[in-house]
């Protein structure tokens, strides 16, 4: 009797046993399988911020200006910006060794010194098909001193930044120019007054006649030493940007009259004649004060450079929207090699370093026009009596 029931009770408990077994079983595939989608959402995640860093590193590349090569343990490029690609070439690859993308062994000797766990990864030297004068700095990859994220303890590449240093080159020597011009051009009419009043001074007796000479020479000399201080301070007032331009609509004839009235006397004693041919209803949109001081300069130079017995000429028209003037002499001219000099600061043509003068004038001429959205130019063959002739632009008032 008590046979079934013994049965019975068995396969019910292993009827229990077998569910909660299949239970377990289930409960640790749905906890492996809930592991192995955490496990690839987190994947997921690591891949899309490394992309996102990847990208963000590449936009920092681009966006720098300098040229800059990404380069791996073996000196092969692994990245470079549109700097680099425009200094070494378009036809640089990566994969490409640095010698062959730079043919510099400096440049991959450095590579190599910061490899090497070298200090003081920075040099100067020259660099392209124009040889200009570079700063090239080279930084670890994976380095923790240089600041990027350790990578297993082991530098991973290197990136090198270039920084052209032509420009502050040439900033430096134009300073160097302008202390040497400025010395130069303090200590002439300096010695000259020191000499003069030495000798009104000296045991040798200086007539009436001698002693009005010496002082002329004197005034000469110190209006020469004032002129250079005015125009210095007009020349740094305009490159600092303080001068404003008034732009008024202004009569061209009347200027060109208040210039010519006041150096009509200098050309006459020269016996220059000057020819105005100016229409009278010329307006142009210019601050009169500033342009009136490029005309005055322009016919000083011309009547300072052409002999005595010369002409100069003095024109405007209209072209569309701009005035042109015109100052042009029957006078030495101007040598070809130095047309494109002449408006830089302290710059003085051979023939001109007996008449006096600055080198400042043609300079302040063109920071005036520019200002007023002109240009300013000239022609001349540099054959004496052919003369040279100086245009300028102003906008018209209409
Ligand atoms: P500066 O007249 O004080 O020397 P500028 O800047 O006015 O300085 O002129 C620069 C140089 O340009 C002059 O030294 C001279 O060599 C040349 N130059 C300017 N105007 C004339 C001209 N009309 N004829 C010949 N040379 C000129």
């Amino acid at each position: 009797m008590w046979l079934p029931w013994v049965l019975a009770g068995s396969l019910a408990a292993v009827v229990v046993a077998v569910i909660w077994l299949w239970r377990r079983a289930d409960s640790a595939r749905s906890v492996a399988e809930m592991g192995l989608a955490n496990a690839e959402r987190s994947l997921r995640q690591v891949r899309q911020a490394a992309d996102r860093q990847a990208a963000q590193l590449h936009a920092v590349l681009a966006a720098q200006l300098a040229p800059i090569l990404v380069l791996s343990t073996d000196h092969s490029l692994v990245d470079m910006n549109a700097g680099a690609r425009a200094l070494f070439g378009s036809g640089v690859e990566i994969g490409q060794t640095l010698m062959a993308v730079t043919r510099s062994a400096e440049l991959d000797d450095l590579v190599a010194h910061c490899l090497a766990g070298g200090a003081d990864c920075d040099r100067q030297l020259v660099l392209g098909r124009g040889q200009q004068p570079y700063r090239a700095r080279a930084v670890l990859v994976g380095a923790p001193e240089a600041g990027t994220p350790e990578i297993g303890g082991v530098p991973a590449g290197v990136v090198l930044a270039l920084q052209d240093l032509s420009e502050l080159q040439r900033l430096g020597r134009a300073r160097r120019d302008f202390v040497a011009n400025i010395s130069h051009e303090l200590r002439t009419p300096i010695t000259s007054i020191r000499l003069l009043v030495d000798t009104l001074r000296g045991a040798a007796p200086v007539d009436a006649v001698g002693r009005d000479e010496l002082l002329e020479k004197i005034s000469i000399e110190t209006e020469a030493l004032a002129q250079l201080a005015q125009e210095l301070l007009d020349l740094a007032q305009i490159e600092s940007g303080q001068t404003l331009v008034r732009m008024v609509p202004v009569s061209v004839a009347q200027m060109i009259e208040s210039v010519t009235n006041r150096f009509g006397p200098q050309a006459e004693r020269k016996h220059q004649t000057i020819d105005v041919r100016v229409p009278a209803d010329l307006s142009a949109l210019a601050d009169s004060a500033q342009v009136t001081r490029v005309v005055g300069n322009l016919l000083h130079n011309a009547i300072k450079f052409t002999p005595a017995g010369g002409n100069i000429w003095l024109t405007a028209s209209q072209n569309e929207g701009d005035i042109i003037v015109e100052v042009g002499d029957s006078g030495p001219g101007i040598a070809r090699s130095d047309l494109s000099r002449v408006f830089e600061r302290f710059f003085r043509g051979d023939r001109s370093r007996t008449s006096g003068g600055t080198g400042l004038g043609l300079a302040i001429a063109k920071h005036v026009v520019e200002a007023h959205g002109g240009r300013i130019w000239v022609e001349s063959e540099g054959r004496p009596g052919q003369g040279a002739i100086f245009r300028f632009t102003l906008p018209a008032n209409d």
